[in-house]
C-alpha cells in the first residue's frame, strides 16, 4: 500500500521563493568588492534571481548545464545560486584560490558554459580566458559604470545589465529532485581535482538536517554570517539553510581580515558564524590587541580542520561565545557530524564536558558512520581504538563528477580518508588525515593530538605535527611552530610542555620554527608542502 502524501519534488527553488513568501522583509546585507554595504531583502533577491533566470534562459543555458563562478559572498553570488540551480542547471563554484592552471584545467572539465566572476578576479579572467574551451561568455557582477573599457576578455558582459533587462516574470520549473544543482571540485592536492555533484534532493535534505538545533541550530531570530566561502562546498550549505529559516544574512565579501570582519559583526548584530580555524585567528587577534568585546555574538560553528581547544577556550570563556566543532568534507555536502552535549553530559565535570566537545562530534540523521581496520572490519566504539572512517548518506557522493576515479565506494560506504576513534556515545574523534597519520616503529601518533598541546603554549600561533624519517623507528614527529608576534619559545621549553599531557613516546623529536605555515586554497595548512620543506631534516 502506498502513502497518500502529495509528491513533490525537493528543489532549491522552494527555499527562495518560501523565504519571500514568508519572510520577504528580512534582510540580507552584503559587504561588496566596490568596498561599500549592499542591504536587500529575501524579496528582492527572489525577484533578482528571476530575472537573472531569465537572463540566462536568454543566452541558451539549459537544464544540466554548468554555470561557473568566481565570486566572494555576497548578494549576487547568492543570485546566482538560485538562479542557476532553480532553472535546473548546475552552479558550478569555482575556488579563486586555486592556481589559474588549476581553474582552466575544472573549467573545461566541467564544460562551463558561463562564467559570472567578480572585479577582484579580472587579471586571473583575463590570463585563463584563452584557455577555457567552452565558456560562451563572461558575466562580470558589477554595474556598468565599473566595467573595463578595452578587456580583451572575449564576449564580456554586465551583470547589473543582464539582470536590469530581464522581466522577473518566471515560473520556476519543476523537475525530478534528484537532477543535478550544483558542482564543486575538490582541492586537489594530490593529482587533479575531482568534482562532488550535488542533487536538489540532497542538497535539500541536507539544509533541513543542517538546521537542527545540535547541527548548526539556526533559527529565524538569527543574524548569520557566513565566513566560510560560498566558493567551496557551499558554504557549508549556508545560502540554503539560512533563507529556509528565514534568518538575515550578512556577508562579508572579500574582506576577510580581522577589523572589517569585526566591524561587520558589532554593526549589523550578529549571532551566529562558521569557519575553518584561520580564519578566526585574525579575528580574535584584532580582538585582544584592540581590547573588543562581541556584543552579540553568541555561537560559531568551527571545521574543516581541528579546533585547537586552545582556540575553543577563548572563543567560550574568554568572549561567552559557545564554539560547535563539526566535520565533513566536499563529497559530504559537507556536514557529517558536529559536537553538542546530550542531558546526560551535563552532570560532568567541566573539564570532561570541554574533552567531548573538541571531539568532532555526533552524526546528523541521515549520515551513518564506522570504523574499519585495514581488512575492512568493523572496529568498535571504545573511543580508543581507532580505523579508517567510513559514512553513508543521502548528501554523500556515490562517484565523482564523470565517473572520474571509478568506483570509490567499498561495500556501499565512502571512505573518507580519515582516521578517527569513535566513542560508546557515538562521538567521533579524527586523529588523522591517513596520509598525515605519523608511524613511528609500527604506531601510529596522531598529529593533530601533538598540534593541540602546541597551539595551547602562549607563544605559539600556529602549529603543525608532520613524521621525518628515522633510521630506527622510520618515522618521527617533527613540531612545526610559528610563533606568536612578539613572543619567544624555545625548542627545550615547548617539548617540556608536552610533558605529563600525553604518552612519552608520542612526543615530538625536535621543533622548527618559521615565518608562516603554508595554507591552501580552502584555508587549511598544507602538511604535504611542509613535509617537502623538511625531507631532509636531520633529527637530533
Ligand atoms: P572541506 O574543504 O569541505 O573541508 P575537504 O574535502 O577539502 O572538505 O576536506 C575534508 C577533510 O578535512 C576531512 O576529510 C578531514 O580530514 C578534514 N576535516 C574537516 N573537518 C575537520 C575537523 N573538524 N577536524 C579535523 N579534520 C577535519
Amino acid at each position: 500500500v502506498m502513502g497518500q502524501m502529495m509528491s513533490q519534488p525537493l528543489l532549491i527553488s522552494n527555499i527562495i521563493r518560501h523565504a519571500d513568501r514568508y519572510f520577504g522583509n528580512n534582510e540580507i546585507v552584503s559587504r561588496r568588492v566596490e568596498g561599500d554595504i549592499h542591504r536587500y531583502t529575501y524579496r528582492d533577491c527572489h525577484r533578482r534571481a528571476r530575472q537573472l533566470a531569465n537572463a540566462l534562459k536568454d543566452l541558451g543555458v539549459k537544464m544540466g548545464d554548468r554555470v561557473a563562478t568566481l565570486a566572494w559572498n555576497g548578494y549576487r553570488h547568492l543570485e546566482a545560486y538560485y538562479a542557476v540551480s532553480g532553472s535546473g542547471a548546475v552552479l558550478h563554484t569555482m575556488n579563486p584560490r586555486l592556481h589559474p592552471d588549476q581553474i582552466a584545467y575544472i573549467a573545461n572539465h566541467a564544460e562551463d558554459q558561463y562564467l559570472l566572476f567578480e572585479l577582484t578576479f579580472l587579471p586571473l579572467i583575463e590570463a585563463v580566458a584563452s584557455q577555457c574551451k567552452t565558456i560562451k561568455g563572461f558575466i562580470l557582477l558589477s554595474d556598468r559604470d565599473r566595467m573595463p573599457a578595452g578587456s580583451k576578455i572575449p564576449n564580456l558582459m554586465c551583470y547589473e545589465d543582464l539582470v536590469e533587462a530581464a522581466s522577473p516574470d518566471y515560473d520556476w520549473p519543476q523537475f525530478d529532485e534528484d537532477s543535478a544543482s550544483s558542482l564543486c571540485y575538490t582541492s586537489g592536492t594530490t593529482g587533479n581535482p575531482k568534482g562532488a555533484l550535488y542533487s536538489h534532493r540532497s542538497t535539500l535534505l541536507h539544509s533541513y538536517a543542517s538546521a537542527m538545533p545540535d547541527a548548526l541550530n539556526v533559527s529565524s531570530r538569527d543574524t548569520v554570517l557566513p565566513v566560510v566561502p560560498m566558493f567551496h562546498v557551499n558554504a557549508w550549505g549556508l545560502p540554503y539553510s539560512v533563507p529556509l529559516t528565514g534568518a538575515k544574512l550578512v556577508f562579508p565579501g572579500p574582506a576577510l581580515d580581522g577589523k572589517s570582519l569585526y566591524e561587520l559583526f558589532e554593526a549589523e548584530g550578529v549571532t551566529f558564524s562558521a569557519g575553518v580555524p584561520t580564519v578566526w585567528l585574525g579575528l580574535l587577534n584584532h580582538v585582544a590587541q584592540n581590547n573588543l568585546k562581541f556584543s552579540s555574538f553568541k555561537r560559531t560553528v568551527i571545521g574543516g580542520s581541528a579546533c585547537p581547544p586552545a582556540m575553543m577556550k577563548t572563543l567560550n570563556d574568554k568572549y561567552g561565545v559557545e564554539v560547535v566543532h563539526a566535520w565533513g568534507m566536499t563529497e559530504m555536502s559537507p556536514l557529517g557530524t558536529t559536537c553538542t552535549l546530550q542531558s546526560h553530559h551535563m552532570t560532568l565535570p567541566h573539564e570532561q564536558q570541554q574533552a567531548l566537545l573538541e571531539k568532532q562530534g555526533h552524526v546528523i540523521f541521515g549520515v551513518d558512520m564506522k570504523i574499519v581496520d585495514d581488512a575492512g572490519d568493523e572496529l568498535p566504539w571504545d573511543g580508543k581504538t581507532y580505523g579508517n572512517l567510513l559514512v553513508k548518506g543521502p548528501w554523500i557522493i556515490n562517484s565523482y563528477f564523470k565517473n572520474e576515479g571509478g568506483n570509490v565506494l567499498e561495500d556501499g560506504w565512502f571512505p573518507t580518508g580519515d582516521v578517527a576513534t569513535i566513542d560508546a556515545d557515538g562521538y567521533m574523534q579524527i586523529t588523522d588525515r591517513s596520509k598525515d597519520v605519523i608511524k613511528s616503529g609500527g604506531e601510529w601518533i596522531g598529529s593533530i593530538d601533538l598540534e593541540n598541546i602546541a597551539m595551547a603554549h602562549p607563544a605559539v600561533l600556529q602549529a603543525a605535527c608532520i613524521g621525518v624519517f628515522h633510521p630506527k623507528w622510520d618515522e618521527r614527529p617533527l613540531l612545526v611552530v610559528v610563533r606568536r608576534p612578539g613572543m619567544d619559545v624555545s625548542r627545550e621549553e615547548l617539548l617540556a610542555f608536552y610533558e605529563g599531557k600525553i604518552a612519552k613516546w608520542w612526543t615530538p623529536d625536535d621543533v622548527a620554527f618559521i615565518d608562516a605555515l603554508p595554507i591552501g586554497a580552502t584555508g587549511k595548512i598544507l602538511k604535504n608542502r611542509i613535509r617537502e620543506t623538511f625531507k631532509d631534516h636531520v633529527l637530533p
